[in-house]
Formats: structure tokens, C-alpha cells, sequence
């Protein structure tokens, strides 16, 4: 292949050269169809029948390359012809793709004259300038989405522990939900796929940052963050306390098996969470009477943060009985 290239650069400088004496003896120049009854001369000639070891399309295209870049200079495109130089671009292009064969499964490519060649497919894409320009791309969303969050949970996280003396909200503990679904070889992990979307979804929401940042911004209010079990909060009764995977009607509807009370489920999760935390301060001996009279609003918040991820930070108070898992 070096040989390839070296006669085409060979009879690119022979053909330039040719071109110059030429054009000094005052002649005119020289089109493509008689330099390549030229080329046939010098690939009889004596001295240089070593241009017969290489195939005839790649050298005539070494005379159309000669011929383009003279129409660019007459065009005023590029600069006057320079004869090329060893080492610098060598190749050689075959100009008839029927002569050519591929053999993509097996990685190999014929060529005239060289035969079969193994190859290696140069699909490097991965670190080209478009595949930079769209992790940057990437990039930059990820920045941004992750400015809005923040602000959106510092904005809320404000205000709730601006306004409110107690906090209620559910103990989940997100390692246990969002821990690796792959599982170790002892315990390979049970519907990978599902689990890892439901771990993306959880640490995506930024439960975590919004319970810690209320547990600090509570404290500095002398306010209190309440982590309750988070156990069948969104099924049990609101009016009668029977506890049943049926009174969750759907994502939305609670109506209970036993009295037919009719509520929002988030409703009676945030109620149930709330109940639960009011209980925990009472044995602690804490006076409850004023997070009474907020109740409906610590209620809604509580709803609100029902999602609520992670163990908590230092600072939270968590019942004994908090292992969910
Ligand atoms: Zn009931």
C-alpha cells in the first residue's frame, strides 16, 4: 500500500512537473486525457516499468487530483500546484466501487491487486467533535435541571419551615428502596429493571435534599421535623382505624371496606402521618395543642412530603419502631 501511494505521489510530481515545462516552453495546458495516454508511456517505459506493480485507476486518479487543484488555482481557490512530499497525506483512491468488495461480518475488504485485507472498521465515533458537542449538550441540561430543582427546594423548604412549628413526614427509607438492584451473587437482585427505574424516579425527585434541608431550616426556626413510620399511612381508615390494601381504591381514591368513609388518598396519608406524629410527641411529653390548631395545613404538608426519602438527618426525631423496609 506504501508502494501504491508512493507511485501516485510519483506520477503527481512526474505529471506537475510535466505541466511547468510545459507551460514555460510557452505551451498550453495539459487536460486529463492526454496526460493519461502519458501515464500509459511512463508504465511501459523502461525505466519506470516498477509503475506496472501498481493498479492503473489509483494513478489516473493522481492525475484528476493534479487536474482539480489546477482548476482551483485557475479559480483562484487555492494557491499554485505543490509537488507532494513523502510521508505527507499518502494514499491512493480506487475510483470504481464495483471492484471493491466488502466483507463487513468478517472484517475484511478486497482490493485490485492486494487481494483480501483484514481490517479494522475505524467507528470510533465516541470521542468525535459531534459525539463533544452533544455530551456538553447533555451537560448543560443536567446543569439546568439541576438549578431548577434546587431553587424549587429551597424555595419550598423555606416556606414550610417558615410557617410551620411541626413537620410530620413519613419515614421511608430510600436505601433499603433504592438499594442496588443487581443484588450481590449470593442474592442476584429480582426485577432489575423495574427497580432501577423506580431508584432513578426516587433520587431523581430529590426526596432526599428536600428532607434534609427541611430538618435544618425546621431547627433553625426551633421548629421540629417528625419522621413517622411510614406503614399502611395511605390505607388505614380515617373514621373507624380498619386497615385494608382495599380501601385504596387507586392512586387517588380511599373508600374504606368496613364504613364506606370516602377521602383523598394523599388526604388521608398526610392525616395518618400527622395522627402518628402528634402520638410520638405525646410520649415524649411534648404539648401538641398547638400543632392541633394548624392541623389541616400540617396535614397537607405532610401529604406533601409523603415521599419523603433517606434516613434522616442529624436532629430528626424517629421513633424506635422505624425500620421500613
Ligand atoms: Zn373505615
Amino acid at each position: 500500500m506504501r508502494r501504491y501511494a508512493g507511485s501516485c505521489r510519483f506520477i503527481f510530481n512526474k505529471a506537475l512537473a510535466l505541466q511547468k515545462e510545459n507551460h514555460e516552453a510557452g505551451g498550453k495546458f495539459i487536460g486529463y486525457v492526454a496526460l493519461a495516454k502519458r501515464l500509459t508511456a511512463w508504465r511501459n517505459g523502461a525505466d519506470t516499468v516498477w509503475l506496472k506493480e501498481s493498479p492503473v485507476h489509483p494513478l489516473q486518479q493522481a492525475l484528476k487530483d493534479l487536474e482539480r487543484a489546477y482548476t482551483n488555482f485557475f479559480a483562484k481557490r487555492a494557491d499554485f500546484p505543490r509537488f507532494k512530499k513523502k510521508g505527507q497525506h499518502d494514499s491512493f483512491r480506487y475510483p470504481d466501487p464495483k471492484q471493491i468488495k466488502l466483507d463487513e461480518a468478517n472484517d475484511r475488504i478486497f482490493l485490485p491487486k492486494l487481494g483480501w485485507l483484514r481490517y479494522r472498521n475505524s467507528r470510533k465515533t465516541k470521542f468525535s467533535n459531534n459525539w463533544k458537542r452533544a455530551r456538553a449538550r447533555v451537560q448543560r441540561l443536567h446543569a439546568r435541571i439541576g438549578n431548577c430543582r434546587r431553587d424549587f427546594l429551597h424555595k419550598t423548604s423555606s416556606i414550610i419551615s417558615q410557617n410551620h412549628a411541626i413537620v410530620c413526614i413519613e419515614d421511608l427509607q430510600v436505601r433499603n428502596m433504592s438499594g442496588s438492584a443487581t443484588g450481590t451473587t449470593e442474592a442476584p437482585g429480582r426485577n432489575v429493571r423495574a427497580k432501577s427505574g423506580l431508584n432513578k424516579a426516587i433520587l431523581d425527585q430529590g426526596w432526599f435534599e428536600f428532607r434534609r434541608q427541611l430538618d435544618y431550616k425546621l431547627a433553625w426556626n426551633g421548629a421540629y421535623l417528625i419522621a413517622v413510620p411510614p406503614h399502611h399511612t395511605s390505607q388505614t381508615c380515617l373514621s373507624c382505624g380498619h386497615v385494608a390494601k382495599d380501601n385504596r381504591q387507586s392512586q387517588a381514591r380511599f373508600e374504606c371496606v368496613v364504613c364506606g368513609f370516602k377521602e383523598n388518598a394523599d388526604v388521608v396519608g398526610a392525616r395518618n402521618i400527622l395522627s402518628r406524629g402528634m402520638e410520638k410527641l405525646r410520649d415524649e411529653g411534648q404539648n401538641t395543642a398547638r400543632a392541633r390548631a394548624g392541623c389541616a395545613s400540617t396535614a397537607r404538608i405532610a401529604c406533601e412530603v409523603s415521599g419523603a426519602v433517606r434516613p434522616p438527618a442529624t436532629g430528626t426525631r424517629r421513633g424506635e419502631s422505624v425500620h421500613a423496609g
